[in-house]
């Protein structure tokens, strides 16, 4: 704060602002690095500190890290969604910057290279159309006037004029609209005043926009970002399997970058509609994992969860769904196409390209695997190289399972979430 001060002149009525809608913008996950560790460099010789109010660190498609200045509008609303703390019966403190001070504090931020970019959502003030009015008005102002060259993401109100939404593409770099549940019957249930039909339409608006602009090269810029969506885990009952067909559908119906999950987190006088504990902290991971098995690796979500469920906690979606085929193992990797390869367990696709390279000259060898870092421990039972073959190609997939299954302790190296912005 002391920083904000001295450093920034903000007052501080904005520092207090910041503190509340910074705050209130965490439970956000479509822009995070929820989980990993705070550093920060008071008192040490360091540089990077991560714990400045508000300031979130987000991927970017080609792998960046970017600082984003991460805050809502406001955190009043009119809306009453039974898993969210800024619902218009919770008993939070309030705040509301004005569209000024948003400009102001983002532009005074990236000047002193504190952010690369903004990532803005709010809660729904007088009606959808005015706070949309008010999210386009800060990009619009950041952009025309003071000519902001850095990353904007911006959260949509699907309930907002269309027009609105295309003008919201012609400045933010992202656009998210949030799908909040797994299920239309959730939805209903828990955000009563929010219509998944609505959500859905405001999604395919901007599919159409962003197909458009790939069309013709020469229509009006429209986030080039493209757009992602977030979904809540564990304030409803609907397990992982709907979860993941829910996601797979919503990627191939708009073309969606993302999907977050973000894991309920119960809040003070939350209302009896949902759970009091969050799911467990390993859930919302399995299901990045997962996520990316059907967004890069080809998986469907029906193999990984071919029935109703959840994923296994205690071992990841690719050694699981290898251990409930074993038909296809081990493995020959002087043999299996590409795609195979990617599916065994402790190798990525980035080394099933290089064993597909390697092949070309020689056959590979099982210390080839472990000079390109593959994963040896996961994938010596489902291979067979030139110079391997397992000693107990037989076991039983609940031995191996035991075996390699991740003990508790591990488990908080697994928080962190790898967002892109
Ligand atoms: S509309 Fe958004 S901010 Fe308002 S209660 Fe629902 S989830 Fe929370």
């Amino acid at each position: 704060m002391l920083y904000l001060y001295t450093v920034f002149g903000c007052d501080m009525e904005t520092i207090a602002k910041l503190d509340i809608l910074a705050d209130a913008a965490k439970y956000d996950a479509s822009c995070a690095s929820s989980g990993a560790p705070k550093r920060s460099s008071i008192g040490k010789a360091g540089m990077g500190a991560t714990t400045g109010t508000g300031i979130c660190h987000s991927y970017t498609p080609d792998g960046r890290c970017i600082s984003l200045l991460k805050i809502l509008l406001t955190n009043f609303c009119v809306y009453d969604c039974q898993y969210c703390v800024n619902r218009r019966s919770s008993n939070v403190p309030r705040a509301r910057f004005s569209v000024e001070e948003v400009v102001r504090l983002t532009t005074d931020f990236y000047l002193r290279n504190y952010i690369d970019g903004l990532f803005l959502s709010s809660g729904i003030i007088q009606s959808p159309d005015y706070t949309m009015e008010q999210l386009v008005a800060i990009a619009q102002q950041l952009r025309e006037v003071h000519q902001f060259r850095g990353y904007i993401h911006l959260k949509t109100i699907p309930d907002a004029d269309p027009r609105l939404i295309e003008l919201a593409g012609r400045y933010a770099d992202r656009l998210s609209v949030n799908i909040e549940l797994p299920t239309a019957a959730s939805v209903e249930r828990l955000a009563p005043e929010k219509k998944v039909q609505t959500i859905k339409l405001a999604m395919a608006s901007i599919r159409r926009r962003l197909d458009e602009k790939a069309e013709e090269p020469r229509a009006p810029k429209f986030a080039p970002s493209g757009q992602s969506t977030q979904m809540i885990v564990g304030a409803d009952a609907t397990d992982d399997s709907t979860i993941l067909h829910t996601a797979e559908t919503l990627y191939s119906s708009y073309r969606l970058k993302r999907v977050y999950y973000s894991a309920f987190s119960p809040i003070p006088q939350s209302p009896k509609t949902v759970p009091l504990k969050p799911p467990p902290m390993l859930r919302e991971h399995r299901l990045y994992q997962a996520d990316f098995l059907v967004r890069s690796y080809g998986f469907e979500a029906g193999e990984l969860l071919p029935g109703s469920g959840n994923l296994a906690l205690d071992i990841d979606p690719k050694l699981a769904w290898a251990l409930s085929h074993r038909e296809h193992f081990p493995m020959d990797v002087n043999r299996a196409d590409r795609s195979m390869l990617a599916r065994i367990p402790g190798i990525g696709l980035r080394n099933a390209e290089r064993i597909v390279q390697l092949r070309m000259s020689r056959r590979v060898r099982y210390a080839d695997l472990a000079r390109m870092r593959c994963s040896m421990d996961k994938l010596k039972p489902f291979i067979v190289t030139a110079d391997y073959r397992p000693a107990h190609d037989t076991i039983s997939s609940e031995s191996l399972r035991r075996q390699m299954a991740e003990k508790p302790a591990q488990l908080d190296l697994f928080p962190a979430l790898s967002g892109d912005a």
